[in-house]
């Protein structure tokens, strides 16, 4: 099956909304492209007047967190609802620095994975291990693990339309990037245990994106492997060389 690439910027805490609205004038034109999905995944703050400056372009809006109740007594926290109200698609949910500096754990992104797929939002849901598993030998356990916790009492039919980011804490910043038979091999890893979990047409639809420190020099061998349907790209995303890696073929 031909999976369609999504390629998505986390722009993480950076960029005034003044400051976003003048990055997408000068990135609309470098990521232009037919060939895949491109997110640019932007501060809580930004998301109104990024949704207006990417209006008529093939660029989609993501959140980089959001809360999984409705509404409430929630000081500080951003619902599902009004991301989808302000035009959003996308929402990033447990990457590795919120689980770290913010206590998310693979319970709280059940909870936001199930209430994103309530709301018609497309959930980027992360994860990876850090460098002392990966040395320990449990990359993939650990993996699995997260994956199964991460899809409890999702459907198939939502299954298929979710998008899963394999992110080796280790890789992420620092510009260690994973070599290409790493990033494969754990992407692939992924694609079986969502088969294990639903079944082969769900695993084939499913989209594995790869992340840490990505850059318009590594993506073109990453996105070709097999398994890895595209990228979340931090540093590199705001920057030019975000539009040579949308178009990396
Ligand atoms: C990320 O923030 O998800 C990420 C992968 O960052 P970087 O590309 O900077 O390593």
């Amino acid at each position: 099956m031909e999976r369609r690439k999504i390629i998505a910027g986390n722009w993480k805490m950076n960029m005034t909304p003044s400051e976003a609205v003048a990055l997408i004038e000068k990135l609309k034109p470098l990521v232009a492209t037919d060939s895949a999905d491109v997110v640019f995944c932007v501060p809580a703050i930004d998301i109104i007047p990024a949704v207006e400056a990417v209006k008529g372009t093939n660029i989609g809006i993501g959140a980089e967190n959001m809360y999984f109740e409705e509404k409430g007594a929630f000081t500080g926290e951003i619902s599902p609802a009004m991301l989808t109200d302000a035009g959003v698609k996308y929402v990033i949910i447990g990457h590795s620095e919120r689980r770290e500096y913010f206590a998310e754990t693979d319970e709280t992104v059940n909870k936001k994975v199930l209430k994103a797929f309530e709301h018609g939002l497309t959930p980027i849901i992360c994860c990876g291990e850090s460098l002392t598993q990966r040395e320990q030998g449990i990359t993939i356990d650990w993996i699995r693990q997260q994956i199964k916790i991460a899809f409890l009492n999702v459907t198939a039919g939502q299954a298929k339309d979710a998008v899963i980011a394999y992110e080796p804490i280790w890789a992420i910043g620092t510009g260690k990037v994973a070599t290409t038979e790493q990033a494969q091999e754990v992407c692939a890893a992924i694609r079986a245990c969502i088969a294990e979990i639903y079944d082969d047409a769900t695993a084939a639809a499913i989209r594995i994106q790869y992340g840490g420190s990505v850059s318009a020099a590594s993506a073109p061998e990453l996105f070709a492997q097999a398994d890895i349907d595209g990228g979340l790209v931090g540093g590199a995303s705001l920057k030019e060389d975000f539009g040579a890696i949308v178009n990396w073929q």
